[in-house]
């Protein structure tokens, strides 16, 4: 076995392949950019050298450099992760020829599955099933739109060269096919300099399951079984699992037999991924083969109990596969979602920035987080931005599902966007509750699934006053205990007063709507709304009990903002200074509609007048709270619809307002 590894990667990969080295008392040899100087695979490893500039192509990507690296550090082996350099020839042959090992198959299965064309090609020969297609040499536009109007259309252009989902276009009929080609093989060309296509029957409602296979050096070859990655967002994977939902003992048995023969007529050695597409009738066929590591793999080793890293290293040291097929567990149920930092809400735009706030939830036998980043990390725009991959197991489906939602429900992030909630809509839908996933799931449901934020509850806002009044007692005992005499009833913060029970006004923005909370200090505690509040709870954790009911939540402050987490939310309020030029910085568009059933307390203006964007309008009370319309840009009242003292339905219309132009 090796004692010393180089990991040409970054992010939760590099961490992932880190922690199995130190398991197995392997040392490790880091590299990194410019801008990954302070990142968590740096910390991590034993040893770590700087490769280059930020960008991929001066750093990561470049392979002299890292095998150099490689040799001067004295490891024996490199392991590429996924991405980067992992299907690089060039970087698997210049690793051969330094002497050092390359953790993944032979370069001549990367050459045999580097492009699709040829990989199909391969595979019908091996009598692997394919979905029927042309994927020959002939690649003038007439020919391929015979070719496609034989298959019988949809269609799919696919980039033989491609990868990651691009270079793929769905061909609805003969007329449109030309042109379509034509953009295919732009994008084809632009990405991966080489605008060769297949093209393929388009399967409908397909789903995608994969084959997870290991082989040695001694010619053995086995699989781990499948994942399921049906839920794709433009042919890209978003919540993978193992095993597959509905899959029965045969066919797993026929998929695997498959896989292996695939695998098998490239010589494989090493972890590779063996890519089926399967029709509404379970029939399927070979998409590609992945010759690396596969980001979803985690999955794998849930149900199995394995640690693919630890087999890669030992094959790769010529060691035998550790287990025969027969050996191989399969017990209960996982499922991995990939959480990135995006605004789903904004057609999924990469967010960058400072992650402030970064508390995933507690690991432990059935919750696992592989996460290449810590609180205060920058997610860069010069890599993939993916936060951390979520993977859970539990006995059944039914239960992994649970397990999910719960985790997802304590994953707090703050700083920069992200698809939490997203996902926790997607896991908790009825089709994926059920099983029933295709790769078109995601887009017939867009709608529900992006849902925009729901109103913050009573309880949230609740949640933001609490924690504010904790935080000023806080900073009160701080300059407290800074005077002389720490033990004056004037250092206390708790509110003390010289004949007094100190009350006033909490306001809180969230969207267009501001709600205010009456909180106070009474008998060494707080009240809101006029109720004593019962308050425990450390750092950003809140837990009360006001009257009757009892209320859990997090809150983390970042400047004006309270990300407030609460029953697998999270709202965003905004802390209204009294002092600030109100609604500065509101959009200009407003629903000035009663946002939830309530009295109308006091119209603010006169009818007709011309007010400035974010001028207070009315006040309305619900809930025990006070909520102010504000004008939602610079306009004229032209009328309330409401009359102070009358009680409102939920969604009226309270005011006829004109933006000005
Ligand atoms: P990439 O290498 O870019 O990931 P793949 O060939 O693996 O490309 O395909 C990616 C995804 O595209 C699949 O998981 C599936 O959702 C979809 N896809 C590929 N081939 C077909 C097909 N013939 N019919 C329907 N969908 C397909």
């Amino acid at each position: 076995m090796f004692t010393k590894i180089l990991i040409a990667n970054r992010g939760e990969i590099a961490c992932r392949v880190i922690a199995t080295c130190r398991r197995l008392g392997i040392r490790t040899v880091a590299v990194y950019s410019e801008a990954d100087a302070g990142a968590r695979h740096v910390r991590l490893a034993d040893e770590a050298y700087c490769v280059g500039p930020a960008a991929s192509r001066e750093s990561y990507l470049r392979a002299e450099r890292i095998v150099e690296v490689a040799r001067r550090s004295g490891a024996q082996a490199v392991h590429p992760g996924y991405g980067f350099l992992s299907e690089n020839e060039g970087f698997a042959e210049a690793c051969a020829a330094a002497g050092i090992a390359f953790i993944g198959p032979p370069v001549t299965a990367i050459r045999a599955m580097g492009s699709k064309s040829a990989a199909k090609a391969l595979m019908e020969k091996a009598a692997v099933p394919l979905v029927p297609g042309y994927h020959g040499d002939e690649q003038a536009p007439a020919f391929l739109r015979t070719q496609a109007d034989r298959i019988g259309y949809p269609v799919l252009i696919k980039a033989s060269a491609g990868g990651g989902g691009k270079g793929m276009r769905v061909v609805e009929s003969s007329e449109a096919f030309e042109a379509a080609l034509a953009s295919c093989q732009r994008e084809a060309r632009a990405s991966f300099g080489d605008d060769r296509v297949l093209v393929e029957k388009y399967l409908q409602r397909p789903r995608h399951i994969e084959i997870q296979v290991f082989g040695d050096s001694q010619g053995n070859i086995v699989s781990l079984h499948e994942r399921d990655c049906s839920a794709q967002r433009r042919h890209q994977k978003v919540v993978e699992e193992a095993p597959a939902p509905h899959m029965t003992a045969e066919r797993r048995a026929a998929m695997g037999k498959a896989a292996c023969d695939a695998a098998r007529a490239v010589g494989y050695v090493g972890a590779g991924t063996v890519e089926f597409i399967a029709d509404t009738g379970g029939e399927f066929y070979f998409m590609e083969m992945n010759t690396r590591l596969q980001v979803e793999h985690p999955v794998t080793e849930m149900i199995t109990g394995l640690d693919l890293v630890e087999w890669q290293l030992r094959v790769a040291s010529g060691e035998p596969l550790p287990l025969r097929q027969e050996q191989v567990p399969l017990r209960g149920h996982s499922i991995e979602v990939r959480v990135y930092a995006e605004e789903p809400e904004k057609g999924f735009l990469p967010s960058i920035g400072r992650l402030a706030h970064f508390a995933p939830p507690q690991a432990s036998a059935h919750v696992r987080v592989d996460s290449g980043v810590e609180q205060g990390d920058e997610i860069s725009p010069h890599y993939d931005p993916m936060i951390a991959k979520l993977i859970v197991w539990d006995e059944s489906r039914e239960r992994a599902t649970e397990r999910m939602l719960r985790a997802l429900a304590e994953f707090r992030i703050a700083g920069v966007g992200n698809n939490i909630a997203f996902l926790s809509r997607l896991v908790g839908h009825a089709e994926f509750r059920a099983g029933q996933v295709d790769t078109g799931l995601i887009e017939r449901e867009r709608e529900t699934l992006l849902a925009s934020a729901a109103a913050a509850p009573v309880t949230a806002f609740e949640a933001a006053a609490l924690w504010r009044l904790r935080s000023e007692q806080a900073e009160a005992r701080a300059r407290g205990a800074a005077t002389l005499d720490p033990q004056s009833p004037w250092a206390q913060g708790d509110g003390w007063r010289l004949n007094s029970t100190q009350s006033r006004s909490l306001r809180f923005r969230q969207g267009e709507q501001e709600t205010a909370v009456a909180v106070g200090y009474a008998g060494g505690g707080f009240t809101v709304g006029g109720a004593a509040a019962t308050l425990a709870g450390e750092g950003d954790a809140l837990s009360w009990a006001l009257g009757e009911h009892r209320a859990e939540a997090h809150v983390v402050a970042l400047g004006e903002d309270l990300h407030v987490f609460q029953g697998g939310l999270r709202h965003l309020l905004q802390v209204v200074d009294p002092l600030a030029h109100a609604g500065e910085e509101q959009e200009a568009h407003g629903g000035l509609t009663a946002p939830m059933p309530g009295k109308i307390v006091a119209l603010l203006v006169e009818t007709g007048a011309v007010v400035e964007k974010g001028a207070p309008l009315l006040v309305m009370e619900a809930m025990k709270m006070e909520h102010t319309l504000c004008a939602p840009a610079r306009g004229t009242v032209k009328a309330f619809l409401c009359t102070a003292g009358e009680q409102v339905k939920d969604g009226v219309e309270l005011v006829d307002f004109e933006a000005a132009a």
